[in-house]
């Protein structure tokens, strides 16, 4: 093994892509600002107890996929897997459901970690941006956050991908479907650890991806059959509210999802272009959770959108984002003098917002041109001893080549007015 490799399912952001992964997390951030949610950062581990309890004990997320480690001074932790139960946890820790001003709208964008079986679009090392809104029971909040998200998508340029909708009914109604689901699938023919997952989490059986256990599965009972008057009425509203939006998407009644946590609202966003990895995001209501994890109730729902996933989508449609340039103005100064005034003027170019480089270490010209090319640039500025004895550098004009004396005292207000 090469001393030089990063751990297994985990892969680094290196430039130009890099550049790919800030605009994507940016684009799903700047909806949510404009929609009165606040940022919050919360640490990269948590007490393993809050994911035991807040994301589920009989989740895969928890038995299989969780970093859990003591620490020396014997505090039993976790790498977060996701970033619903710290974000509902520091809520709770700061009191901010008891400032009177609900629902508590919160986004957070960072890198979560699952021991899973690293393949395309899945690693061990991912990251997420995601939104909350805790506190409130509207349809008009689920409604928000799905045309939110919807729009965050779409102001990235992907278009084939679907949102999948769906109602996973409340404390009265699901207990009533969860058993006539159970009851169903102690009649298939399932192996061992599929039937203990029916004994305890039957819903998740509905999300198993193998064919033979979904051919089994087409005549299960469905929830949307089971759903109370209260959860119909919901649910009801938020699709009209999204369509209104002019947001569409597919009713799926067999979608569930793999946290415990959620009631009502379900949605996920996937994209047809990814092979088996295809959700790009996803999200629901979570009205029990806050009790869950020893808080009040606090009715809330949330999102959040996989990275790592949105990136390769936009590949997948052959997307090519517009990044602004990372270098406009390359200074190659040759000779000590040269250095010096050109340093200045690149620092002057900076200070007015101007994205501005310089040619380090001791190139020649033919060197310094080649990083010049190499960073983008759309001018080049170059100055010798002649120049300078003469108050002029040289601006080049990378697109035409273009090259004519511009004065010493005028080079920076010459660039701010052409790239202005
Ligand atoms: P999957 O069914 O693919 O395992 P999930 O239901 O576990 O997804 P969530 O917990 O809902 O995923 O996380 C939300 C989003 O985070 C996913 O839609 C996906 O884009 C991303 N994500 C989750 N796990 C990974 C991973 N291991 N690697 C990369 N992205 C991931
Ligand atoms: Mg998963």
């Amino acid at each position: 093994m090469s001393t030089f490799q990063a751990p297994k399912g985990t892969y680094d952001l290196i430039p130009p892509e890099s550049a790919k992964y800030l605009a994507v997390r940016e684009a799903i951030a700047a909806p949510l600002r404009n929609s009165g949610y606040g940022y919050i950062e919360t640490p990269g581990f948590e007490n393993v107890e809050l994911f035991a309890r807040g994301v589920g004990e009989s989740t895969d997320i928890v038995t299989k996929e969780m970093y859990a480690f003591e620490t020396k001074g014997g505090d039993q932790l976790a790498l977060r897997p996701e970033g619903t139960a710290s974000v509902l946890r520091a809520a709770l820790e700061a009191n901010l459901h008891k400032l009177g001003n609900l629902p508590v709208k919160l986004w957070y964008s960072g890198s979560y970690y699952r021991y899973e079986r690293p393949q395309k679009g899945r690693y061990r090392h991912f990251s997420q941006v995601g939104a909350e809104a805790i506190g409130a029971e509207d349809p008009a909040l689920d409604a928000e956050l799905i045309i939110l998200a919807d729009q965050a998508y779409r102001s990235l340029g992907l278009r084939t991908f679907r949102i999948l909708l769906n109602s996973l009914g409340d404390k009265e109604c699901r207990p009533v479907y969860r058993e006539a689901l159970q009851n169903f699938l102690r009649g298939l023919d399932l192996d061992e650890e599929t039937l203990r997952r029916a004994d305890i989490n039957p819903l998740r059986v509905l999300d198993d991806k193998r064919p033979d256990v979904q051919k089994q599965l087409t005549d299960a009972p469905l929830l949307r059959d089971y759903l109370c008057d209260a959860c119909k009425a919901y649910h009801e509203e938020v699709r009209e509210l999204i369509t209104a939006a002019g947001v569409a998407f597919e009713d799926d009644p067999k979608l569930v999802r793999g946290l415990d946590y959620y009631t009502r609202t379900t949605f996920e966003f996937v994209h047809d272009g990814l092979g088996s990895q295809s959700a790009v995001g996803g999200g629901g209501r979570y009205d029990g959770l806050s009790e869950m994890i020893g808080g009040p109730a606090l009715p809330s729902v949330g999102w959040a959108l996989g990275v790592d996933r949105t990136v390769l989508a936009l590949e997948a449609e052959g997307v090519e984002l517009e990044l602004p340039a990372s270098t406009s103005v390359f200074a190659v100064p040759l000779g000590d003098e040269a250095r010096r005034v050109l340093f200045t003027k690149v620092t002057e170019l900076r200070k007015l917002g101007i994205a501005a480089d310089f040619s380090y270490g001791s190139k020649g010209l033919k060197g310094a041109m080649k990083s010049a090319n190499r960073s983008g640039a759309r001018y080049t500025i170059v100055a010798g001893e002649r120049d300078l004895a003469e108050g002029v550098v040289q601006l080049k004009d990378m697109e035409s080549g273009d090259q004519r004396a511009v004065g010493v005292n005028e080079i920076v207000a010459e660039l701010e007015s052409k790239l202005g």
